[in-house]
């Protein structure tokens, strides 16, 4: 039965938040800067963008390009990687460029990719190896690759980084064209509207490489790309590649511009993973997904919170209204996980309550949590727009509370 804002739970503290939790190192950071909203600051860029960039943790793009709330649209997944086979990467696509109607998506891939190296290697798991493969198919056997890399990797320490910088601009040269064949992307191009651009951000270095073929189509994004002085004077620490990576947590979220989590939860480099798609959705089926690879990576890299974090209203409620019936790959990929939100009349907050729990369970059902037991704690805090309230899924309710604001705020 649909609820109201009056009969929701109690409120809850991020002190019982702690106490219910077994991992909340990341989340203790997080809830505390969301309320400090002195901080925050809703920007509206001219032309809104759409950036692909990679999860790892160190190169958040809110950063990097300084982009406000607001600003740009973001999609994250390991490697800045377009994967056909994914009807994740049609869903976005579609919903950026038919439906509001971006005109520039910038492709932002970096150096030292953890995702790129382990596949280039033929030693990424499971998942995350058949989800690149279907962007940059491997050549020949992995154990071969494995062992001419390894020696090289040794002998020759400087051909070997030569080649990682190789495949990563692979990665970005596939994606880029993989986005191109998508009928409606092909015809925005053709028409004038829309241009894909492509960059590398070099992590030992602090530079940001745009590709020179692209260098003409850049339009939207100028702006953004002329606050990274800002980021290399003020956030940029060298050399950010040196040690690797080991973050707390994995964020899973939405796209859209009012959820950036380096902006509404102080995220920054090095704290933790971060997988945007549309929605923030996942739905686990068993196949080597975007977010089913990421989750896997994410464990083998040593996180031990996976938060994901939602919006109350956001494009999720568009689909339930019947808004979104034109764009045929953003309602097949909403669909998914048999939530029963479309048409239901159901009430904003419960709207998402049946998307943040889809989730959890979600991420619950993967093998790599499974096996992981209590050692990693799965949570959801969603922000509802309207109101600016923070809510928590209770996970012994499956139900939101709100979360007070902690009395001193960061
Ligand atoms: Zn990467």
């Amino acid at each position: 039965m649909p609820r109201s804002a009056l009969n929701l739970a109690p409120a809850i503290t991020l002190e019982n938040i702690k106490d219910s939790v077994s991992q909340t190192k990341t989340l203790e950071n997080m809830v505390p800067h969301y309320f400090n909203r002195s901080a925050l600051h809703i920007e509206r860029v001219q032309d809104r963008i759409a950036t692909l960039c990679c999860i790892d943790s160190r190169w958040h793009p809110g950063l990097v390009l300084g982009q406000g709330l607001g600003a740009s649209y973001g999609m994250r997944n390991i490697a800045n990687l377009a994967n056909p086979n994914d009807p994740e990467m049609g869903a976005n696509l579609e919903y950026l460029v038919s439906h509001k109607k971006v005109p520039e998506i910038m492709i932002m891939g970096h150096t030292d990719c953890g995702g790129a190296e382990a596949h280039m290697m033929g030693q990424a798991s499971q998942h995350v190896q058949v989800w690149v493969n279907n962007v940059i198919p491997a050549k020949g056997s992995g154990a071969e690759r494995t062992r001419i890399l390894t020696n090289l990797k040794s002998s020759c320490p400087d051909d070997y980084e030569a080649i990682r910088r190789q495949h990563e601009k692979l990665c970005l040269d596939h994606s880029a064209h993989q986005i191109e064949q998508l009928p409606f992307v092909a015809e925005a191009i053709e028409a004038g509207h829309l241009s894909i651009g492509k960059m590398i951000g070099n992590m030992h270095a602090g530079q940001l490489e745009i590709l020179c073929d692209s260098l003409s189509s850049l339009r939207s994004s100028k702006e953004l790309i002329g606050r990274f002085a800002h980021f290399k004077a003020e956030e940029w620490k060298p050399d950010l590649a040196a040690n690797g990576q080991n973050p707390d947590a994995l964020i899973i979220t939405g796209i859209s511009p009012y959820l950036s989590p380096e902006k509404l939860f102080g995220i920054q480099p090095g704290d933790a993973f971060i997988y945007r798609n549309l929605g923030g959705r996942y739905n686990y089926t068993g196949s080597s997904d975007g977010l089913t690879a990421a989750i896997e990576f994410a464990v083998a890299k040593g996180v031990k919170e996976i938060i994901h974090v939602g919006s109350v209203g956001d494009v999720n409620q568009s689909f339930a209204d019947g808004d979104l019936d034109a764009f045929s790959l953003v309602t097949e990929f909403l669909d998914k996980g048999g939530l029963g939100i479309k048409g239901a009349g159901l009430a904003q907050r419960d709207v998402q309550q049946r998307v943040s729990s889809g989730v959890v369970n979600s991420v619950k059902a993967h093998p790599a949590i499974q096996a992981a037991g209590d050692s990693i704690s799965v949570s959801s805090i969603v922000k509802e727009h309207e109101t600016g309230a923070l809510l928590y899924l209770d996970p012994d309710h499956d139900d939101f509370r709100t979360i007070s604001a902690p009395s001193v705020a960061i």
